[in-house]
């Protein structure tokens, strides 16, 4: 009973943050134990050692650092780990394993730059925020010959071959954070949140140590040419991360039966697309258009009617142009390069450009009253002035406000009096009847927006695809694929809106892969050592997942219907969600439009504002009869973009409310069946895990906000692994405790037990003794 006892008051009982259980409250259980060092909470919620100089019945004195001594209640202290321990590789190897320590030692691994430490079967990664001498040639080889065995993405990524080649079974490297909005620091300004946690620079790294050890053919360098182009276009500044993806990414990497790359092929999720016409102060839109104005000839310039960033409001709303230490020209140029690389025709990409510059011209469109019911129309191009006047000076003054509707017609090739009618009215077919509605000014520029954002996601999607073209395997498709998984973790911020949603219900997806294999991974040690396992407890998200997916009463279902109501409101959404979901234990309705999910990692309140728009993402019929009337590379992209929407099974409703008949999925939907594939694709890969954790909110190096980073280890579940996994140490642990062997004596391997010297003989001797 002792024995539990001690196991119970120790390290097995993590994460308990506010519990006295993982303290010690056997007070004489420092001195039996010979414990000499503890962890003291300070008033600011930061960890500090100290020394035991004594524990005399509910109190203890404690010596702090800087001398000073101070008196304690025993039952506050957490045992820390013998300095022999500081800065172990795995935290599995920790003889005490509570948050303090595991805190201690990634701080002190972080503070020598080793920002990789093992949790059991996670990749723990510190963002350094620095270049770290970790990469390069000089590390890949020293991993490939088993040289370095100390944790780094690269030993993650040769596991993955290794198991792949070994066990003819596709692999996973999966790299998820979690992101928590520090409500002091920052006021809210992005309507997605970003997290600057390091996935995405991981991704990079475990792509080229793949690249470096399959490479020969050559696909090696157009995979690796991705990587510029895709956060050109879908990477943005944002006020926490100046290289911030505003979409999720699944890249699945070929490798033929010999282990060589033979192609890949990428999968996107949910851009970001509202950036395009809007964003915060001091955040940027996609970088590929400050690049474009940076970057392009003179005689881009010239065919595209291209000028300078600052003239561009879409661009110019957030006061902010330039990144520190990043010219845009010369990105411009790699991003040039790299298309020629993935196979973009010269042609095609002076069609993207010209894409690109369609939707910064779209943004200078302005509106003028008409009549006296507030409609509006554009302003007219005042051409007269453009020929009169030749001069380079002056076309670029007539450009910005006289030239935008007749520019944005010649770069999509359509016709200007149809874009100045999509913009003014909109055709509304009430039973067989079609009525033209004239537009109001606020009508009116979401049509404008609404038309900017479809032409680049439909470019966005159309480079995915020929990217993949290029990629593609090809017929023999033999041996097996190695997927890196870079997506969005977990968001809560202050306000919470439809991506977070959307965010979140895919985080609890992923979450729930993740709590299944690591069971499984336990349930196979309990097998192998004959306990029976199905009595182990085991922690699943599934309450929540129903909660989202259940039908026709599940949040995304409802959702859904609402979306097809051309009455329903933000506020009908709120109280039908409410009215339904009421007795779901993961639900709370709030106030107004207002409701709480209880998600894996905590509770986030959602406002539903904007959810209904958000989902059905609607375009309207005369925008997308615009649009696949144009003569540029659009109808193509457009009708790909279209095609894969109706190719997808049908599982949401069709839309043909508010007057726009375009049959799409809603947004909510398409995501659904998205990740459905992305769980089906990763259930059938052996998973390799690594967590990104983000030491401070200001990018810099060498600083370590304790809080900060303790939040996101309670959220994402690595302190559950460590606490989980190992019931057989911590019994070993328990048994030496009672032998009274000190920590620093001995170190628990997965399998195996390590003495130091002479200790053998201390357990044989006792042996002896009690015998
Ligand atoms: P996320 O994708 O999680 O939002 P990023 O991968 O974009 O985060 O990382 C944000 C920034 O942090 C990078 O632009 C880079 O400056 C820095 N960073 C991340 N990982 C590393 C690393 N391993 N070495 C050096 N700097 C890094
Ligand atoms: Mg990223």
């Amino acid at each position: 009973q002792s024995l539990t006892d001690d196991v119970d008051s120790g390290a097995a009982t993590m994460p308990l943050p506010q519990s006295d259980e993982r303290r010690w409250s056997d007070t004489s259980a420092y001195a039996r134990k010979k414990i000499l060092q503890s962890w003291i909470q300070l008033p600011n919620g930061n960890w500090e050692l100290g020394k035991i100089l004594s524990t005399s019945g509910e109190e203890s004195v404690i010596s702090l650092p800087e001398g000073k001594v101070i008196k304690v209640i025993s039952e506050t202290l957490v045992p820390a780990n013998p300095d022999i321990l500081d800065g172990v590789d795995d935290l599995m190897q920790l003889s005490y394993l509570n948050e303090p320590s595991v805190l201690y030692n990634l701080n002190y691994r972080y503070n020598q730059d080793m920002i990789y430490t093992k949790a059991g079967p996670v990749l723990v990664a510190v963002n350094p925020f620095k270049e770290v001498p970790l990469y390069g040639n000089r590390y890949i080889e020293a991993y490939r010959k088993k040289s370095n065995e100390s944790p780094h993405v690269y030993a993650i990524a040769d596991t993955a071959i290794r198991e792949m080649i070994r066990d003819e079974v596709n692999q996973s490297i999966i790299i998820r954070c979690i992101c928590i909005h520090e409500s002091m620091t920052y006021s809210i300004s992005s309507s997605s949140g970003e997290s600057g946690a390091g996935k995405t620079e991981t991704a990079k790294i475990a792509m080229q140590y793949l690249a470096a050890l399959g490479g020969g053919s050559g696909i090696e360098y157009e995979i690796l040419k991705t990587n510029p182009i895709l956060e050109a276009f879908g990477n943005a500044k944002t006020l926490r991360n100046d290289n911030s993806s505003r979409f999720g990414k699944l890249i699945e990497i070929h490798f033929s039966e010999s282990g060589k790359i033979s192609g890949a092929q990428i999968q996107t999720f949910l851009l970001e697309k509202s950036r395009v016409v809007q964003c915060a102060e001091g955040e940027r839109s996609y970088h590929i258009f400050y690049q474009l104005c940076a970057g392009a000839s003179p005689a881009l310039r010239e065919k595209l009617n291209l000028t300078s960033a600052h003239e561009y409001k879409y661009l110019g709303q957030s006061n902010c142009y330039s990144i520190n230490g990043v010219d845009d020209a010369e990105r411009f140029h790699t991003v040039k390069e790299a298309l020629d690389i993935v196979h973009v025709s010269k042609e095609d990409q002076e069609s993207v450009f010209a894409m690109l510059a369609a939707v910064l011209w779209l943004g200078n469109v302005s509106f003028t009253v008409i009549d006296n019911e507030n409609h509006v129309e554009p302003v007219a191009d005042e051409s007269f002035l453009f020929h009169s006047l030749g001069s380079w000076c002056w076309k670029q003054e007539c450009l910005l406000h006289n030239m935008c509707l007749s520019t944005v017609a010649k770069l999509i090739g359509c016709n200007i009096n149809e874009l100045t009618l999509t913009l003014s009215k909109r055709n509304m077919r009430v039973r067989n009847d079609t009525i033209v509605q004239k537009l109001t000014l606020p009508q009116a520029i979401d049509a404008r927006d609404a038309l900017a954002k479809s032409i680049y996601s439909c470019l966005f999607d159309w480079l995915v695809e020929q990217i993949n073209k290029s990629l593609a395997v090809g017929k023999r498709r033999t041996g097996r694929s190695i997927s890196i998984l870079d997506i969005y973790g977990f968001e809560s911020f202050d306000k919470n809106s439809f991506e977070q949603f959307c965010i979140n219900y895919a985080n609890e997806r992923l979450q729930q892969h993740f709590n299944r294999h690591l069971f499984k991974l336990e349930q196979e040690e309990y097998i192998q050592d004959g306990i029976d396992w199905t009595r182990v407890d085991f922690e699943d998200n599934q309450n929540c997942l129903s909660l989202f997916e259940k039908k026709p009463l599940g949040l995304l279902s409802l959702l859904d219907e609402e979306s097809t109501f051309p009455n329903g409101t933000d506020l009908t959404l709120a109280n039908k969600l409410k009215q339904h979901l009421q007795s779901n234990s993961c639900f709370r309705g709030d106030k107004g439009k207002l409701f709480t999910v209880v998600h894996y990692a905590g509770e986030v309140t959602y406002e539903t504002t904007g959810f209904l728009e958000k989902n059905r993402d609607l375009l309207h019929s005369d925008s997308i009869q615009l649009l696949s009337s144009c003569s540029c590379l659009l109808p193509q992209a457009f009708a790909s973009s279209m095609l894969i929407q109706s190719e997808k099974p049908v599982v949401g409703p069709l839309y043909k409310a508010g007057g726009a008949d375009s049959q799409r999925l809603s947004v909510a939907t398409k995501f659904k069946s998205q990740l459905f594939q992305l769980m089906q694709r990763l259930g059938n890969t052996t998973p390799h895990f690594i967590r990104c954790i983000k030491p401070n909110n200001i990018q810099s190096p060498g600083v370590y906000e304790q809080g900060l980073v303790l939040q996101q280890l309670r959220c994402c579940g690595v302190l559950e692994v460590l606490c989980k996994g190992p019931y057989k140490r911590f019994f070993i642990i328990a048994i030496l405790h009672q032998f009274n062997i000190l920590p620093e004596m001995y170190q628990v391997g997965y399998t195996k037990l390590f003495f130091r010297t002479g200790q053998i003989g201390v357990l044989e001797d006792t042996r002896n003794r009690t015998l």
